[in-house]
């Protein structure tokens, strides 16, 4: 940003789903010294933000004002004045019910530069997720966002409720939970129909939305047997009625399901994301991190070797990265390997071989772990050829094994370690105490000895009690089913889409 760029950016996070940000309001986390941002804002934007910048909640639940809207308003200027980048990221859009207009006001009264970004608003996300178009040609053509904080038996209500009542085609509430009742009578009494359908959505646009329906006359009892609480718009008006056959996202084959992923880090969003579309809540609770070995001495000696090597085998997409860290490193490229045969143990080692190195693999099982590698190689001549297997520290010992066995001189090496990563627990805990978890995937035997070694023992069996978890394959299962886990998923196919497509034929 140059210097002089708005010191304040009010930021629309969206409404609640992380990919409804906009492109101009992750440019501006990116260049954040400090965020300032709500219980609305989804918390995965944060990633988004330089990791040394200030986070700051300042809350906004209902009851829990965590810092007043004067001593928001002070903190941003306060923090400007500091010389930082500040952005205020707020739910939805900043300046719909979101007092956004307040804080830019501060700002300008301060003389402080500042950008809006407008945002998604949940007025027009949460029905779009409810399946509930706002306006539709045949049914309105007016729309109105009105806020339900006011209640509109006060004498003083400052909304029109007669014009609202008839001359309004959809009506979107913020806010609306506990004055629905008042909400509902006051649009009838004057003079909107009863059975004018309605609906409350909580949560929108997130993993946990939940949709109730009705009409005026009875939403606000199935919105109380429902028992909704806020986060909620109500949304009245004949468009509701379309949600029958629109409603595409509660609708996902893992919708509502609360997922745990395991894996490490860098690669725990595939997964997640792959769930997460597919409707699930994730949660991610990396158990694993990949660090490089101890000493790069025997990869780097290995990789000087090449030219008297026959083959490498990769077994993890991991091993091929570190390979070909180090290959650069010493100043060499994929040319090492001509005349060196590649085999990969699945196709995403493969894909990430020839994405990687431009290198096609010249083997690659029918199944993907270390016994069917053996079987494959039972097809080619072995005996006195060097085969080189650049992997993870304590693998399992039998590919080396069985192609020592075969007559293949084997130089396995060091290429990476799986190491714990110390995630913090607490929110895992909570959730298992809660018995919120509905499936927890494991990717590896390491990430389920590490993922148990985050769970208090004494504590760890009652936490797992009944809660079923997913396997990438037989190994990782046999791992998870010697630790007392109740394996309910096994992928047929070793992949990530092999378990994701086994986790949609469970939840089916
Ligand atoms: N500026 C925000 C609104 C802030 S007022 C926007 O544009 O969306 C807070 C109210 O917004 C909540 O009480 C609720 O009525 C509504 N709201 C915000 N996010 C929501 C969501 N994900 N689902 C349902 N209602 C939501």
């Amino acid at each position: 940003m140059t210097p002089a760029a708005p010191l304040v950016y009010l930021v629309g996070a969206g409404p609640g789903d992380p990919g409804l940000i906009t492109r101009r309001g992750i440019e501006c986390l990116a260049a954040a010294d400090v965020v300032v941002y709500d219980y609305l804002a989804a918390p995965e934007l944060l990633r988004h933000a330089p990791a040394g910048a200030e986070r700051i909640y300042v809350g906004k639940r209902a009851g829990d004002h965590t810092l007043s809207q004067a001593e928001i308003n002070r903190l941003l200027v306060e923090r400007a004045r500091a010389g930082n980048t500040v952005v205020r990221l707020k739910g939805g859009d900043p300046f719909v019910f979101g007092r956004g207009g307040e804080e830019a006001e501060a700002l300008a009264d301060a003389g402080i530069a500042f950008e809006v970004v407008p945002g998604v608003t949940s007025a027009v996300a949460a029905p779009a997720y409810a399946g509930i178009p706002l306006s539709h040609r045949r049914l309105t053509a007016t729309i109105a966002f009105v806020t339900g904080h006011e209640d509109p038996d006060k004498p003083e209500s400052g909304i029109d409720w007669a014009a609202l009542a008839c001359g309004i085609g959809t009506l979107v509430f913020f806010m609306g939970v506990k004055t629905l009742p008042a909400i509902a009578s006051a649009l009838i009494g004057h003079g909107r129909d009863p059975q004018t359908p309605a609906a409350v959505v909580h949560w929108g646009t997130t993993p946990r939305q939940r949709t109730v329906t009705g009409t005026l006359a009875d939403i606000a009892e199935r919105a109380r047997q429902a028992g909704v609480r806020p986060p909620a718009l109500v949304v009245v008006g004949e468009v509701v009625r379309l949600r029958e056959r629109l409603n595409w996202f509660e609708r996902r084959p893992l919708f509502g399901r609360r997922i745990v992923v395991t894996r490490a880090r860098e690669q725990v969003s595939d997964l997640a994301r792959r769930l997460s579309a597919l409707g699930a809540e994730c949660l991610e609770t990396p158990a694993i991190r990949i660090a490089p070995p101890e000493d790069f001495g025997p990869l780097d000696e290995a990789i000087a070797a090449l030219a008297a090597t026959d083959w490498v085998v990769f077994t993890s997409v991991n091993g091929v990265d570190f390979f070909f860290d180090r290959l650069e490193a010493a100043g060499r490229d994929a040319r090492a390997l001509a005349g060196v045969k590649a085999a990969a143990i699945g196709p995403a080692t493969a894909a990430r071989l020839k994405s990687r190195g431009g290198i096609r693999s010249d083997l690659v099982p029918e199944t993907f772990r270390a016994e069917a590698v053996v079987e494959a190689f039972r097809r080619e001549p072995l005996a006195g050829r060097v085969v080189l297997l650049p992997r993870a520290a304590g693998a399992r010992p039998v590919l080396p094994r069985e192609l020592a066995a075969m007559g293949a001189v084997v130089r396995e090496v060091e290429a990476y370690r799986t190491l714990p990563e110390p995630t913090d627990p607490a929110e895992l805990i909570a959730r298992l105490e809660e018995r919120a978890v509905d499936l927890i995937t494991f990717t590896s035997s390491s990430t389920v000895t590490h993922f148990l070694d985050l769970l208090p023992p004494a504590r760890r069996e009652a936490l797992l009690a009944g809660v079923p978890c997913a396997c990438i394959g037989p190994i990782t299962a046999e791992t998870a089913r010697r630790a007392g886990l109740a394996v309910a998923v096994e992928a047929p196919r070793y992949t990530i889409e092999g378990l994701v497509a086994a986790i949609l034929a469970w939840a089916a």
